[in-house]
């Protein structure tokens, strides 16, 4: 605590020299961290239907390409689509095979691109066939060994524990097989930077302590970028929103929840800016292209900017 004169940037100031004694920077490759923008592809499988499957991919990345965008995101390819069967992460059968994915991925490879895979890292969906035997088992447990649940219309999914070596686990092998098998260059966890932490009293996990949310998520972290790596170099992680702790292990973040969540993303990128959050932009959902492209060339930190969805309607059906 202290007394200034000015506004915000003088705490920011002192809360970097405070912050930089216990993190790190990232290693981001040069011509990575000049990236200014990735296509958010939510439009595979997204409740209640498709609108596109994997033999697609190509021509949707050549769509991203001629705004300028080389940075493909790939979400709503699991089971069932976006915000459905977590964790099954596996491609939807409906979308294609897995070999349709990877030839995809592929394409963007050799076309100068990168492929970014979406996974949620904190959710499990109560109506999995699985959720009775392992879902249950990884939740976060309160005091009185209640689990909680989060609604996302119409799924109920309950929050596993990260600082739990089974969930840990999962996220951190379904990362290192994208990587392996379908040659992402990147991976994204969502929710890892916005969703709240909670306690965890489960005497079956073992933690060392009720309160090990965010370390459990470092571990998450730091293992599966050391995994990825090794596949890849140049691989990345990505998460939701920023988080200064976890900014040692992710090449952007994702910002696009509106001022309610996003508040203090300037902040942020002020205080600690060589941790370089992200940018994005939505190419399919708006069906302009020449005013998508005056939009990135006129307003080059328009994505990144706190509450503004560059493009929007990544959270549903493309409308018509
Ligand atoms: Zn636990």
């Amino acid at each position: 605590m202290g007394i200034h004169p000015g506004d915000w940037h003088w705490g920011a100031r002192r809360y970097r020299r405070w912050i930089e004694q216990y993190i790190a920077y990232p290693e981001v490759p040069q011509d990575l961290r000049e990236q200014a923008g990735m296509a958010p592809r939510y439009d595979f499988r997204n409740y209640p239907g498709i609108q596109h499957r994997f033999e697609e991919i190509p021509a949707m990345f050549e769509e991203g390409k001629t705004m300028g965008l080389e940075h493909f995101f790939i979400a709503g390819w699991n089971r069932q689509g976006f915000d459905n069967n977590y964790p099954e992460y596996y491609p939807d059968m409906e979308l294609g095979t897995v070999e349709d994915l990877a030839a995809g991925c592929r394409y963007i490879n050799e076309h100068g691109g990168m492929a970014t895979f979406y996974i949620n890292a904190r959710i499990f969906d109560v109506e999995s066939d699985y959720y009775p035997t392992l879902g249950v088992q990884w939740a976060l447990k309160d005091e009185k060994g209640r689990q909680f649940q989060e609604v996302y219309e119409p799924k109920t999914f309950a929050v596993m524990c990260p600082a739990y070596v089974g969930w840990q686990k999962r996220i951190i092998d379904y990362a290192t097989w994208m990587a392996r098998c379908f040659g992402a260059g990147g991976i994204y966890l969502d929710q890892v930077g916005s969703a709240e932490p909670h306690v965890c009293y489960d005497p079956v996990h073992r933690h060392s302590h009720h309160g090990m949310f965010n370390h459990g998520y470092l571990e998450i972290l730091r293992t599966a970028r050391e995994r990825i790596q090794k596949i890849n170099p140049r691989a990345f992680l990505m998460i939701e929103n920023c988080g200064d702790i976890y900014g040692s292990y992710v090449f952007g973040s994702l910002t696009w929840n509106g001022t309610l969540y996003d508040e203090f993303f300037n902040m942020y990128k002020v205080h600690l800016p060589a941790l370089h959050p992200g940018k994005h932009g939505q190419p399919a959902a708006d069906r302009r292209p020449a005013h998508q492209r005056s939009l990135f060339s006129q307003r080059p930190g328009a994505g990144d900017a706190p509450g503004e969805r560059l493009l929007g309607g990544d959270r549903g059906p493309v409308p018509p």
